[in-house]
Formats: C-alpha cells, sequence, structure tokens
C-alpha cells in the first residue's frame, strides 16, 4: 500500500464498514443529561464503548462536557485516560491485588463491590494512604454489590479509616426497562436508605432505562449506557434516540436462481419463484447473528422470521442460513439492475435499527453492537469538526 492510499479510499473499497455519527453520539448523551434534570449525568463507555470504540466515542463525549466515565475494567479506563484528561473514571469490576499500580497512574477510581475487595481495598489504604473509591450496594440485583446490612453497617461504623473516603455509592436497576415492575420501587426504597446512610456522599441508581422511570431514580448522577449509542432503553416504546451505527456490507456477487432450487447450506430455503440474490461480504463473525437466517436454524424460536438488510430504499430478507463471512439476501423484488455487485447493503443503521435486527436474532441491541468483530472498517462523520 502506498502512502496516497489513504483512509477513505480503505473506506470506499472496505467489503464491511460502520459508520459511527458522533453528532448522534453527542445528542442523544446531552438529550440523557437533559432528561437527568438536575443530576450529573456520566457515560458508560464499558466494552469498547458498546463496539463502537472507546477512543473516538471518549473523546467526542468528553468534548461535549461528560466529566464521569464507568468502564468495567482498568484497561479500559488506561485507554479512556489518555482521551478524558481530568475526567473521573469509574472501573465496576473493581480492583484485585497486583492492579494497584494500573489504577494510581491513570487516576483510576475502584467501585468496590465486595467484602473481599473492600478488605484489599483497607490494606491499600493503609499501605498507599487516601484515594478515592466508589461504593456498589446490592438492592436486589445480585449480581455485583455490597449486602445492604453491611454497607449500612459500614456507613455507621465511627473505626472506619479516615483514608476510606468513597466520592460515590452506587446501585443497578435489575427492571429498569420495565416501568410497571414493583422491582424498581423496590429497588429505589432500598437505595435511598443507603444514600441517607452515606450522607454527604453522592449516589447513583439510574441506568438509560432508569433515567426514564423519572427524577426520583435520578439522584445526584446518571449512567446512560445504550441510550447514547443510540438503542432502544425501554422495550416497547418509541425510541427517541437517534441512530448512532451504520453496519453496512457489499455485495460482492448477484445471481439468478430459478425456483423450486435451494439456497445455502442445509438447503435451508428452498425457492418458490424466480429469484434474485446478492451475496455479501458480512457473517457472523462479524456480529451479523446466525439468529436472523431466513429459516434453517433450529435453536431460534419458531415466532422469529429472520432478518432484513436495506438497499436502494427497500428492505430485502435474508435468504437461507447466515453463515461466517457471507449472507444472502433475496433481491427479487428490487427493479431491475437497481443493485449490482460492488453496492452496500445496510445490515443496521438509520432503517433497519439495531433493535430490530437484534430481535430478528432472538437478542438485544446491547448484544448485537458489542458483537461487531474486528473486520469492519471504521469511519467517524461530525459535522461539528468538519470546519
Ligand atoms: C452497563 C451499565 C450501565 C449502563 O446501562 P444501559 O442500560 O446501557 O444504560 C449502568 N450502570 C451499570 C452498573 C452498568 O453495568
Amino acid at each position: 500500500m502506498t502512502d496516497s492510499f489513504d483512509d477513505n479510499d480503505a473506506f470506499a473499497a472496505a467489503g464491511l464498514r460502520l459508520t459511527v455519527d458522533l453528532d448522534a453520539l453527542v445528542e442523544n448523551w446531552r438529550d440523557m443529561a437533559h432528561r437527568s434534570g438536575r443530576a450529573r449525568t456520566s457515560a458508560v463507555v464499558k466494552a469498547d464503548a458498546y463496539g463502537l470504540g472507546i477512543e473516538d466515542v471518549g473523546e467526542a463525549l468528553y468534548l461535549a462536557g461528560a466529566r464521569d466515565f464507568f468502564v468495567a475494567t482498568a484497561d479500559e479506563g488506561a485507554t479512556l485516560r489518555l482521551y478524558a484528561p481530568d475526567a473521573r473514571i469509574f472501573v465496576l469490576s473493581g480492583i484485585w491485588p497486583g492492579m494497584e499500580r494500573v489504577f494510581f497512574e491513570n487516576d483510576l477510581v475502584p467501585v468496590i463491590a465486595s467484602e473481599e475487595q473492600l478488605t484489599f481495598w483497607m490494606s491499600v489504604l493503609s499501605d498507599y494512604g487516601d484515594y478515592p473509591c466508589a461504593l456498589q450496594v446490592d438492592t436486589g440485583f445480585n449480581r455485583l454489590g455490597l449486602p445492604m446490612e453491611d454497607a449500612l453497617a459500614l456507613a455507621d461504623d465511627v473505626s472506619r479509616p479516615a483514608s476510606f473516603a468513597p466520592v460515590l455509592v452506587m446501585s443497578h436497576l435489575a427492571c429498569g426497562d420495565d416501568p410497571a415492575n414493583p422491582m424498581n420501587r423496590q429497588q429505589l426504597e432500598a437505595f435511598r436508605k443507603v444514600s441517607a446512610a452515606f450522607e454527604g456522599i453522592e449516589a447513583s441508581l439510574a441506568n438509560s432505562a432508569g433515567i426514564f422511570l423519572g427524577p426520583e431514580y435520578h439522584f445526584d448522577l446518571t449512567r446512560p449506557g445504550i441510550a447514547t449509542y443510540g438503542g432502544e432503553a425501554v422495550p416497547g416504546i418509541a425510541n427517541p434516540m437517534r441512530p448512532v451505527a451504520t453496519a453496512e456490507a457489499r455485495i460482492i456477487q448477484t445471481r439468478f436462481v430459478k425456483a423450486g432450487e435451494t439456497v445455502g447450506y442445509g438447503r435451508a430455503m428452498q425457492l418458490t419463484r424466480d429469484s434474485r440474490l446478492a451475496i455479501v461480504s458480512a457473517g457472523y463473525a462479524d456480529g451479523y447473528m446466525r439468529g436472523q437466517s431466513s429459516g434453517g436454524v433450529p435453536l431460534r424460536q419458531t415466532d422469529l422470521p429472520g432478518g432484513h438488510g436495506f438497499i436502494a430504499g427497500h428492505r430485502v430478507p435474508v435468504a437461507g442460513r447466515i453463515t461466517m463471512d457471507l449472507t444472502i439476501f433475496d433481491i427479487t423484488d428490487l427493479p431491475d439492475n437497481l443493485v449490482r455487485a460492488g453496492d452496500y447493503v445496510e445490515l443496521f443503521g438509520s432503517n433497519i435499527l439495531v433493535d430490530d435486527a437484534a430481535r430478528a436474532a432472538g437478542t438485544i441491541g446491547y448484544e448485537m453492537l458489542t458483537s461487531l468483530g474486528l473486520r469492519h472498517e471504521r469511519r467517524y462523520v461530525s459535522e461539528e469538526a468538519e470546519e
């Protein structure tokens, strides 16, 4: 490759490409901040910013004003630190022996979520002195977090060292995406006790869905993830967020196939009419999940119809089984000569919403985004930056 072969050429030539609309991302985050009312709004950028790239996403949100970030691991925090110089970065999986250095060097705040971690953290403080932490308290999710009683006892413990200085106490909702579920209120009541016990320390409960539950759930800091990335926070209501990610795959070949013939592995689809098919360069290794096949996937719930792509103004169904690197779409209903090899099919984006693609695969937008794989040529677009 020569030097003149720049990124745009690579994008134009890519078999598989992902466009991330940073303006939409920032607008969604601001929308979440607006809905969070008086609470401050953080940015959850774990799992490589939900598959969209922690570097570019982290920087865009930092420039938009985010100063609190959540990552899952210390490595993610170390990467983010380069793009969010003076932000507070919380590490949700906490700290373990041997990780002190990466925390201190990158100024990361561990979220202490178990008795073991708390014990270790106290020993870190006695060795190294004051350092901030966050506390996660379990209010019914039964995933991470100190049990309620232990957290309340800790809050009242006058003998705890002065160097123990939590800057945030948090918990996580199990059913935020189901507003009518009584679990939400139970967790709210429990978390109110926790935040009252840790008076003077900031409190955080709401993820994206929790923000939609209303002001009672917002406390001091909200933690939106999926909504910022354009995904559905609350299924069953129109998604007010702008799509952020567009995945497209190139048509490598089109072909005419006679009625009665079968398509692909396992002859999973038999054609009932003379058909035109487009073979595109994306498969399950790229997160285009096999569950979206038109048929022939015995493990899929039988009521799912299979996925669709979008090209030249038309929705086109997946034909047969999705394979590792390739997917076949039925383009018979498109006018002749409208599409040809070299054109791109949208796998998801503003026409096929990521959550609709996910539903066709029997999963959720979160999994679709974080499964994108390594083969997409990525492009980040922003009107604001182009001046
Ligand atoms: C992932 C995560 C979030 C963000 O959740 P979304 O549903 O994506 O908004 C918030 N808090 C915690 C603890 C998380 O693990």
